[in-house]
């Protein structure tokens, strides 16, 4: 049986490697923006991370004719009601660097204790299908949801995983305990937002033939 293609509407080689990780689809191939040589960006000017996945889930599947899988994810942190939110990977301004933003997010925190340092990771899948009718305008074809609970440590620990990943200490950690930044990639997937946002899409993408 010939392989499938599923675009994944990213530049991000951190989002792509987990989602690949995640949803082990054994028949399909999964490829990013830059696979396909695309030039252009969808816009992400949403005030929802559904709504981000959505147009770019959308935006891949016009411009590619692939199915297409977009990430839209994100941390929100009780202290700041909630943001950055949307805004995460802009956070310290537009073209700020995981570096920037940890450390911008760093001093927003400064001095609060513990129970004042809680946070989420956001994750939001939406797929698009080429032909739908959800290319329209509307929502695509089937959107999911996972969350992932934690705290803001006080100072970065780890180099592994991504983003936010050295300053966000799980739920299940003491305060001062290891950050995603120190957690295997096998950890974090057991309890990562975009792991529970893929858990929930996989037997979508199966029933679909992928
Ligand atoms: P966007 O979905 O491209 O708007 O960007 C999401 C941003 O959220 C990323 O650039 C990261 O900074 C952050 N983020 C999302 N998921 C994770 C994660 O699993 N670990 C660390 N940071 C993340």
């Amino acid at each position: 049986m010939s392989r499938r293609r599923l675009l994944v509407a990213t530049r991000s080689t951190h989002k792509l490697r987990e989602l690949r990780e995640l949803l082990d689809l054994g028949r399909t191939d999964l490829l990013s923006l830059d696979d396909l040589g695309t030039a252009d960006d969808p816009v992400e000017d949403g005030a929802t991370f559904e709504t981000n996945a959505a147009s770019k889930a959308r935006f891949g599947a016009r411009v590619s004719g692939l199915p297409t899988l977009a990430d839209d994810s994100g941390l929100e942190v009780d202290a700041l009601g909630g943001g950055p939110g949307v805004r995460t990977r802009r956070y310290a301004g537009e073209n700020a660097s995981d570096a920037d933003n940890n450390a911008r997010l760093l001093e927003a925190l400064h001095g609060l204790p513990p129970e004042r340092r809680g946070a989420r990771y956001v994750c939001v899948l939406a797929l698009a299908l080429p032909g739908s009718a959800g290319l329209r305008g509307g929502l695509p074809l089937i959107v999911t949801r996972g969350t992932c609970r934690g705290r803001i440590a006080t100072e970065p620990r780890g180099t592994s995983g991504f983003g936010y990943d050295p300053i966000f200490e799980p739920a299940s950690e003491p305060p001062g305990g290891r950050t995603l930044g120190t957690w295997s990639a096998a950890e974090k997937h057991a309890i990562s937002h975009r792991a529970r946002a893929a858990r929930r899409m996989a037997p979508r993408l199966f029933a679909l033939g992928f």
